[in-house]
C-alpha cells in the first residue's frame, strides 16, 4: 500500500484498480503516509495559507427532487425563503469589511433566479467589490445562461458531478434528472472560462468503492479548479433518512487523494465534513484541503438551508467568527489567506 501512495505522490495519478485497491485496504500507517504527502503536496502550493470563500445561501427553493437533499421538491415541510438582493448585497457588504474577497452564492434551482435578475445582481457585487470574486453554485443552467452570467461577472462555478458512475447516479436522482446533462454542463462551464467545482459525497446510499474510484479518475481526468468533497448527511424527511452517515477516514482519505492527483487545485474542507466531525475542518485541512467556506447567510434563514440534519455553520458574520477560525488554523500552524485565491 506504501508504495501506491508513493507513486500516486510522484506521478499524480494511479489505475482503477489501485485506486480501489488503496480506498479498500488502508491502514492507518498508511492513511497516515498518505495525508502527509497531501499536505506536503498543498504546502509546496499554497505554503500555510487557507483561502476563505464567504457562502451565502439566497435561496432554498429547488424545482429538483435529488433523493438525498433536504431541499427537494417533495419535501412539503421545508420553510421555503428567498434573500432579496438588498439582503443578498448586505452580506457581501459584511463579508467585505471581514476581508473576505470570494461571495459564493448558492441555492436550490429556483425559477426566481431569472437570467436578468442575478446579470444585474452579479454586475452590482461587480461594480461595489471589483477586487472581489463571484463564485455561482446555482444548479445546471442552459448554456446562454452560463454565458450571461459569465460575461456579468461570475468567474466561478460549483456544480457537483455528484457521481461518474451512471448507475449511481440515475439511483440517487430522480428519473427526470440526466448524468449526460450534468456532466455536459460541467464541460460548458470550462469552456466558458469559470473556474470550475466538481465534487461528490462520500457514503451516498448505493455508493461502492468502485463509485469512488470512477469519481477519483474523473476528476483527474476532467482537471476542474476545484473539488469538493463532503460524507453524505441524512436528513429526516428524504428518502434516504434511515441511510447512515458517510465514513470520515473515506471521506478524509479521498480528500488526500485529490490533492495527489491535482496539486494546485482548490479544496474546501467542507461543512458536511465539519458536521460529521467536530475537527472535521483541522482533519480536512491536514489531508490536504486548503479553503474554508464561513457562512455569511442572514442568521435567521440559516436553519431553512437545511440540506442535512444538524447541518454546522461556520460564523462569517462576525470578526469574533473570523477570529476563531484564526485561532484555530493557528492550532495547527496554518492561518488565512485573505486573497481573492484565483486558481
Ligand atoms: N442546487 C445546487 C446544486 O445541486 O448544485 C447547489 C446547492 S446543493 C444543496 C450543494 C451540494 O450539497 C450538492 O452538490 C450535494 O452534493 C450536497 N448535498 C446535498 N444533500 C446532501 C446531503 N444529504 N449530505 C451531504 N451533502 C449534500
Ligand atoms: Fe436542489 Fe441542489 Fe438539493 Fe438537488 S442538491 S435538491 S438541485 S438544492
Amino acid at each position: 500500500m506504501r508504495a501506491l501512495v508513493e507513486r500516486l505522490a510522484s506521478e499524480h495519478r494511479l489505475s482503477k484498480r489501485d485506486l480501489v485497491s488503496l480506498l479498500s485496504s488502508c491502514d492507518e500507517p498508511t492513511l497516515d503516509l498518505l495525508r502527509d504527502k497531501a499536505t506536503r503536496t498543498a504546502h509546496k502550493q499554497f505554503g500555510f495559507g487557507i483561502y476563505l470563500r464567504g457562502l451565502i445561501e439566497i435561496s432554498n427553493y429547488c424545482k429538483n427532487d435529488c433523493l438525498y437533499c433536504g431541499l427537494r421538491r417533495s419535501n412539503r415541510n421545508a420553510e421555503r425563503y428567498r434573500l432579496s438582493d438588498k439582503q443578498i448585497l448586505e452580506c457581501c457588504q459584511i463579508g467585505y469589511n471581514l476581508g473576505l474577497r470570494t461571495f459564493v452564492l448558492q441555492g436550490g434551482e429556483d425559477s426566481s433566479l431569472s437570467d436578468q435578475r442575478l446579470e444585474s445582481l452579479i454586475g452590482e457585487i461587480h461594480s461595489r467589490y471589483p477586487d472581489a470574486a463571484i463564485t455561482l453554485s446555482l444548479g445546471e443552467r442552459p448554456l446562454e445562461s452560463l454565458q450571461r452570467l459569465r460575461q456579468a461577472g461570475a468567474s466561478r462555478y460549483l456544480l457537483r458531478h455528484e457521481a461518474a458512475d451512471a448507475q449511481l447516479y440515475a439511483a440517487i436522482h430522480p428519473a427526470e434528472m440526466s448524468h449526460a446533462s450534468r456532466l455536459q454542463t460541467i464541460n460548458e462551464l470550462m469552456q466558458l472560462g469559470f473556474q470550475t467545482g466538481v465534487g461528490m459525497m462520500i457514503g451516498v446510499p448505493m455508493q461502492s468503492i468502485e463509485s469512488i474510484a470512477e469519481d477519483l479518475l474523473y476528476i483527474e481526468r476532467t482537471k476542474p479548479q476545484m473539488v469538493g468533497i463532503g460524507p453524505f448527511i441524512p436528513h429526516h424527511d428524504t428518502p434516504f433518512k434511515d441511510y447512515p452517515a458517510g465514513d470520515l477516514r473515506l471521506t478524509l482519505m479521498a480528500i488526500a487523494i485529490t490533492r495527489l492527483l491535482l496539486p494546485k487545485a482548490l479544496i474546501p474542507a467542507t461543512t458536511a465534513l465539519a458536521t460529521l466531525s467536530k475537527e472535521g475542518v483541522k482533519k480536512g485541512i491536514l489531508s490536504g484541503a486548503n479553503v474554508v467556506m464561513p457562512n455569511l447567510s442572514p442568521a435567521g434563514i440559516r436553519a431553512k438551508y437545511a440540506i442535512y440534519d444538524n447541518k454546522a455553520s461556520r460564523e462569517g458574520q462576525s470578526a469574533e467568527g473570523i477570529e476563531i477560525l484564526s485561532e484555530e488554523l493557528k492550532s495547527i500552524g496554518y492561518h488565512i489567506d485573505f486573497s481573492k485565491g484565483d486558481f
